[in-house]
């Protein structure tokens, strides 16, 4: 489907997947992961081998999903996608293995969400191409084996310290996705402009990547929102100003704090009196479930120096107190 059908269906998935970059040149950023992983595909290429398995790590919208994709066309092959919730009985990945041909990527979106059996049968799978699936239940249950033609698996996980080491280990590449910077953003967000076919000034641009988090899916977003907010308020053109106004209304602060990385540092500071704060406690007192304080929220606020891990919980830094408008308490003699 067009991107202009998706946009006007206001299909976000569609919107989304018509932005992606289709191959690894057209992949901004990330040049050591673009530069390895196209080493891997050349050399399998070479040798008429499938790529090794792949594992993909970082805060949602790097573009794990992305990379899968290119790897399935740079190497011409079909592409399954699944997502480890949707696998929870090592019968439903015994399903999607014994459909598969030789040569296609599976892509295991929170690979880190599989069920622990269908995990172990995962093991058997990258390793050896083949598993055993059980048939019937107590004594009288039999494994069958079951070859399965050689795949590459491309799996994606907001943090590679979720996985077991034992599935870790299967992967023979292993990449880790960085918070972009703002040049690559900024490119990033001009990309996009010109295939949604937004006026966009040099500056709109730039503040637009610069309040972005980092962030190539939240680049997209904030484009499109202030992009209507152009049409509407303004006259269509995408100026600094105009991008401003539009990021204000969306509650996106000049450094690209949204709300929820809002919420955490005022809870820890207003609440907690800067931390020590248990994960957990901050979670509750920011009614958010605890996996996205963790894997969505705090890698961004660490980033930006805001909040420190320490063993005995969260703190914030001064930098988050200053940011609040706050006088951050003095530091305690050692
Ligand atoms: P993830 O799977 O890590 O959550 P995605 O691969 O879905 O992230 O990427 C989200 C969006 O960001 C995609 O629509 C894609 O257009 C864009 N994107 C991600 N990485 C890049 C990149 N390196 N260059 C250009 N666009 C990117």
């Amino acid at each position: 489907r067009s991107l202009t059908a998706a946009e006007a269906e206001g299909d976000e998935r569609a919107v989304e997947a018509a932005l992606r970059p289709k191959t690894l040149d057209e992949v901004v950023g990330q040049k050591r992961v673009r530069e390895q992983l196209g080493l891997v595909l050349e050399a399998a290429r070479n040798r008429g081998r499938v790529p090794d398995h792949v594992l993909l790590s970082g805060p949602p919208g790097l573009g794990k999903t992305t990379l899968a994709m290119i790897i399935a066309h740079e190497m011409t092959a079909p592409l399954r996608l699944t997502s480890g919730p949707a696998i929870t009985h090592a019968g439903d990945l015994a399903a999607i293995l014994s459909g598969m041909n030789d040569g296609d990527v599976l892509f295991v979106d929170e690979i880190h969400r599989m069920s622990r059996p269908a995990e172990e049968m995962l093991y058997m799978a990258m390793e050896d191409f083949r598993v055993d699936v059980v048939i019937g239940k107590g004594p009288g249950a039999t494994a069958i084996p079951l070859e399965i033609p050689p795949f590459t698996l491309v799996g994606a996980t907001t943090r590679a310290g979720l996985l077991p080491g034992p599935l870790r280990d299967r992967f023979g590449f292993t990449a880790r996705l960085e918070f972009y910077e703002s040049d690559d953003l900024e490119r990033i967000v001009r990309r996009s402009a010109g295939l949604l076919g937004v006026d966009l000034t040099d500056d709109g641009g730039s503040e637009i990547a610069s309040r972005s988090r980092g962030t190539p899916r939240i680049a997209n977003r904030l484009l499109r929102r202030v992009r209507d907010y152009a049409q509407v308020k303004a006259d269509g053109v995408l100026t600094r100003e105009v991008a401003r106004r539009g990021l204000e209304l969306y509650e996106v602060d000049e450094l690209g704090l949204d709300s929820l990385d809002r919420a955490v540092i005022e809870v820890l500071c207003r609440h907690f009196g800067g931390g020590p704060v248990g994960i957990s406690t901050l979670a509750v007192a920011v009614g958010e479930e605890r996996e996205t304080v963790e894997e969505v929220a705090e890698p961004f606020l660490v980033r930006m120096g805001f909040l420190a891990r320490t063993p005995r919980g969260r703190v914030a830094t001064p930098a988050a107190w200053r940011h609040l408008g706050l006088e951050a308490p003095p530091v305690p003699p050692a």
